[in-house]
């Protein structure tokens, strides 16, 4: 048997996980001896006579675990973009495993003592600032942990870790099973009028890869709302394709998710903490709960004006149908309707104009040259985690090697939904190692020898998740505790909303945005309509969104203790009474889909989209109206917060850029609400 590839750093350039030699037998081993490794380096400082220093304990701390680092990255990776079911065995076995060992580590009383005397003693050890930063980081993360209660609640605490760590992977699970199985099966073409030819073509070869054979199969995206429905003119195949969205995933995970809010709670009243959002948010820019009640609260009124006059314009447009009320099935449908009718804007003309390999290169990373002087080449030779996953070596104005991009666009069935960014490889300062960073996104796949046609959504989120990959890829930090995206979650969708603003920038847009077979330019005006039309939208899309928001925190600051029978009732209520009362428009989530909030980590963090929000477009209207080059401009963004990751208050990132505190105006009549 061949030396598993985890065991030694990787050879290749930049570290590249060597890709070719990894198999999935190798994970769970490279898993175990990983925490292994750790432990005996933990004991390693433990164990040392010395007294504790900056150097033997914190730098020491910081190098540890580098064979766990170089696993996990890729398996996190890996068992999202193209799992398999011995991926997803590993993955429910080595979950738990991953929270005892975080457990072991930050319970461990003699590695606390030592970080603790630090800290008591930090003012006097003359650390530069990114070092006594580590040190308070540490220290909090470790008490946040639990390294201060006794041994009987910390006990518990490991129980409760354990016992959420599995339960997060089985909901995960869940939500893959049931949201393949909920795919629409239609027998005839005639269903799915409406659609394009290669949107029906695509479901015909759909059905053929999932042995449906001679039918058609439109399979789920994660969100409740299909794509689908803005196109399908048979409103009861809109129906049955939105009833199966909603009702993904209810058996299994709704009773999962009553028992993980439960353990959430108790978990974090050993902490001393009222509720599990209490303490999340207590380590989050907003600080405190009622910081983020107070924004929704403000929001949800005129949200809710604004969805009830949309709806009234889609209610025209549909009584010349004989539809006497919207129906949620019915919203995108009629949406369609009005921005072709009141914007002129046909959202299925704009899609020639976006062909995928034009939007990253002309627009994408044309972008990126713009504002920060980035250049991107092909590095085909280079393996990467799947045979569609594409890698380019990134370089700064001056021809000095930055870090890699992969791009892995397209939907495969053995890809979870949604679109996000991962580090394979993050930066670090201590050991010199650069970044490798990766975007993954579900693009349907065009039928063969068809151009991939993007949608102006698709558009956006191209646009968006390269932002986290610029997070990734300037960070410039000593420590890796501080790298690239490992800010607060209120914060780090930040820089990719930022970096949304491109895709409509005018010397940006008219580079990319030509059609795929003519050349010709977006038609004049096109735009400009499309983003009036996009204002219509934002009732719809607040919404939605605040729906899901609210939800997540209805879940997650129930107290220790109370009891909940039963979560569709539990979501009914919570909605009505955050004053969310639009029935045609579900959340943007239901519960027993909720991955976020029950396996992804944004557990009373969803409130994060539209809280980072705020700073996006206060910094895009800096941006646009600081009068200096965009050049100059992008390279303040990148040196002074994109470069920075968490190696000093966010918040003071922030201010160094724009030159203040963030304001909500530019949010407010972003989304129409002012
Ligand atoms: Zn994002």
């Amino acid at each position: 048997m061949t030396e598993n590839p985890f065991f030694t750093p990787s050879p290749l350039v930049y570290q590249l996980p060597p890709y070719a030699e990894i198999r999935q037998e190798h994970y769970l081993p490279a898993y175990e001896r990983g925490m292994a490794e750790q432990l005996a380096e933990i004991a390693a400082i433990t164990d040392s006579r010395e007294a504790p220093t900056f150097e033997n304990t914190l730098v020491a701390l910081e190098r540890s675990g580098e064979l766990l680092r170089r696993v996990d990255a890729v398996f996190r990776n890996q068992s999202s973009s193209d799992t398999t079911d011995l991926l997803d065995e590993v993955e429910a076995k080595v979950s738990p495993l991953l929270a005892a060992h975080h457990d072991a580590l930050h319970l461990d009383q003699r590695l606390f003592a030592r970080i603790e005397a630090l800290y008591e003693a930090r003012a006097d050890l003359g650390l530069d600032p990114e070092s006594l930063r580590l040190l308070e980081r540490r220290y909090t993360a470790f008490v946040r942990s639990g390294a201060r209660l006794g041994g009987a609640e910390q006990e518990r605490l490991r129980e409760l870790n354990a016992e959420l760590a599995a339960l997060g992977t089985t909901f995960q699970q869940n939500v893959n099973a049931a949201t393949r199985a909920a795919a629409l099966v239609v027998d005839s073409a005639e269903e799915l009028a409406g659609l394009s030819s290669g949107a029906i073509a695509a479901a015909a070869e759909n059905a053929r890869v999932l042995g449906h054979e001679g039918k058609y199969v439109l399979s789920l995206k994660s969100t409740s709302g299909q794509p689908e429905l803005a196109q399908l003119s048979d409103r009861s195949v809109r129906e049955r394709l939105l009833a199966a969205s909603l009702a993904r995933g209810g058996e299994a995970n709704g009773p999962l998710a009553i028992r993980m809010a439960a353990l959430r709670a108790e978990r974090v009243a050993l902490l001393g903490y009222p509720s599990h959002a209490a303490y999340v948010v207590a380590d989050e820019t907003a600080g405190t709960v009622e910081a983020v009640s107070g924004l929704l609260a403000r929001l949800v009124e005129p949200a809710v004006a604004n969805a009830r006059r949309e709806a009234a314009e889609l209610a025209k447009v549909a009584a010349a149908d004989g539809i006497d009320e919207i129906a949620a099935h019915d919203w995108a449908y009629y949406s369609e309707k009005v921005r072709q009718t009141s914007y002129q804007v046909d959202a299925a003309a704009l899609r020639p104009y976006f062909e995928l390999e034009r939007v990253l290169k002309d627009g994408v990373f044309f972008a990126a040259g713009l504002a920060y002087g980035l250049t991107f080449t092909e590095r085909p030779e280079l393996t990467a985690h799947h045979p569609d996953a594409r890698v380019f070596e990134v370089f700064e104005e001056d021809g000095a090697s930055l870090g890699l991009f992969i791009g892995d666009f397209h939907a495969r069935a053995s890809k979870r939904g949604g679109a996000w960014m991962d580090e394979l490889v993050g930066q670090c300062g201590l050991t010199g190692r650069r970044p490798v960073v990766l975007n993954n996104l579900n693009i349907p796949r065009p039928a063969p020898g068809e151009p991939a046609l993007l949608g102006w959504d698709e558009v956006r989120t191209l646009f968006h998740e390269f932002g986290h990959a610029l997070h990734g890829l300037f960070s410039d930090v000593t420590y890796p505790l501080f790298a690239g995206t490992a800010v607060p979650r209120d914060f780090v969708e930040f820089p990719s909303q930022v970096n949304e603003m491109w895709m409509v920038r005018p010397e940006v847009l008219a580079n990319y945005a030509r059609h795929h077979e003519t050349g010709e330019p977006l038609p004049a005006g096109l735009v400009e309509r499309m983003r009036a039309a996009e204002g219509f939208g934002q009732g719809f899309r607040t919404v939605e969104y605040l729906a899901a928001t609210l939800l997540d925190w209805a879940w997650h600051t129930l107290p220790e203790g109370a009891e909940v029978a039963d979560a569709e009732e539990f979501e009914a209520r919570a909605l009505a009474e955050a004053g969310i009362v639009v029935p045609a428009i579900p959340p943007r989530y239901r519960t027993p889909y909720f991955q976020h909030i029950f396996s992804s980590g944004y557990s009373a963090g969803y409130y994060a989209y539209i809280w980072s929000e705020v700073l996006d477009a206060d910094t895009v209207q800096w941006f646009e109206t600081n009068g200096k080059p965009v050049r100059d401009s992008g390279e303040l963004f990148r040196r002074e917060l994109l470069a920075r990751g968490f190696s000093r208050d966010p918040l003071e990132s922030f201010r160094a850029v724009v030159g203040r505190a963030p304001e909500t105006g530019p949010l407010l009549a972003r989304r129409g609400l002012a």
